[in-house]
């Protein structure tokens, strides 16, 4: 058993349960936030929304969540503790890190590596100190110690920034062994630019990352061939169906299943209570985008079409416990 930092305290990894590896609360855009505060409105409104929404979800018998908003989606966790205490029967995992499709915040952009030509030498990167101090240390003076690190590559591909960050949360993992999770693009097949950097060069054991997103695609082959090198596959955007569809995420997910595949998947929706990327009018067209999908209407299906209840508590209880156990520098 393994002592998984959560917002209000540790909990034994044997008592996760059931969880949802990848569910924002919020994801904001901080600094227009900042100046441009009137759609968000009311902060006790948006707290007491989320706390609605996250009891309700915890009332469906799901233990922990995993949000895994960072640096770029707009993290403050003084909120989320907030919010956490209103919710003692949900344990929230969170994480550090860096988003970014193509470069780093400009904070990063005249520091370490980027200095290395100037003064010729190798410059440490100032991310991997902040990564591991918000998991050793807490994050920004709450105590609460990022459970994760999470890192992003999109269709851009591994441009400069995206591998720089790479880099980064790899040296951050191997100091910590704090587990990874890294946003991927599967239909450019990214998670394969994942599998050179952080597991060929940096070094980082395949099962210790999820490859996010992973159920974007439905190409059976290549999501298996990731299966069979070690990683955790993503399957968490359950109720995200603009560019597919319904059928399209859960019939993978029995396709994977049927393949032998069920301890290399883990399940989620990437919701969030209020994400300020999406215009509110648009929300409505994506009604199944919300914490309860998957108990709802994911598992009835997967169910009917031939997942056995030990697989889906394997993608839903003993995987995500298995990815935060044997926590240990490496
Ligand atoms: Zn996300």
């Amino acid at each position: 058993m393994t002592a998984v930092p959560t917002v209000l305290g540790v909990v034994d990894s044997g008592d996760l349960g059931r969880t949802y590896m990848h569910e924002h609360i919020f994801v904001l855009s901080a600094d227009v936030q900042q100046n441009y505060p009137a759609e968000w409105g009311s902060e006790d409104d948006r707290v007491a929304d989320a706390v609605e929404k996250l009891r309700a979800l915890a009332a469906s018998g799901v233990r922990t969540i995993v949000d895994p908003t960072v640096i770029g989606l707009g993290r403050y966790v003084p909120r989320v503790v907030r919010i956490a205490e209103q919710v003692p029967d949900l344990n929230i995992i969170v994480a550090t890190g860096c988003y970014t499709y193509d470069d780093v915040p400009f904070f990063f952009h005249h520091r370490g590596p980027a200095l290395n030509a100037a003064l010729g030498m190798e410059v440490p990167d100032p991310m991997v100190d902040l990564f591991v101090g918000d998991i050793v240390d807490g994050i920004a003076g709450t105590g609460v110690r990022a459970g994760l690190l999470k890192c992003a590559i999109d269709h851009q591909g591994l441009t400069g920034g995206v591998e720089r960050v790479m880099r980064a949360v790899a040296k951050a993992h191997r100091q910590t062994g704090v587990p990874i999770t890294v946003h991927t693009h599967p239909t450019s097949h990214s998670g394969l630019d994942v599998q050179r950097v952080m597991v060929a060069e940096e070094g980082v054991d395949p099962s210790r990352i999820v490859l996010g997103h992973s159920g974007d695609s439905s190409d059976a082959d290549h999501l298996s061939a990731l299966a069979e090198a070690g990683f955790l596959l993503g399957m968490d955007r359950f109720g995200i169906n603009l560019e597919t569809t319904f059928e399209a995420r859960a019939d993978i997910v029995v396709e994977l299943c049927r393949r032998g595949f069920a301890s290399q998947m883990v399940l989620s929706h990437d919701a969030a209570c209020y994400i300020d990327w999406i215009d509110p009018n648009v929300i409505p067209f994506l009604p199944q985008w919300h914490y309860l999908h998957i108990e709802q209407e994911v598992l009835p299906y997967l169910r009917d079409h031939g997942v056995t209840d030990e697989q889906i508590t394997t993608m839903l209880v003993d995987n995500p416990q298995r990815y935060f156990e044997n926590v240990g520098p490496y």
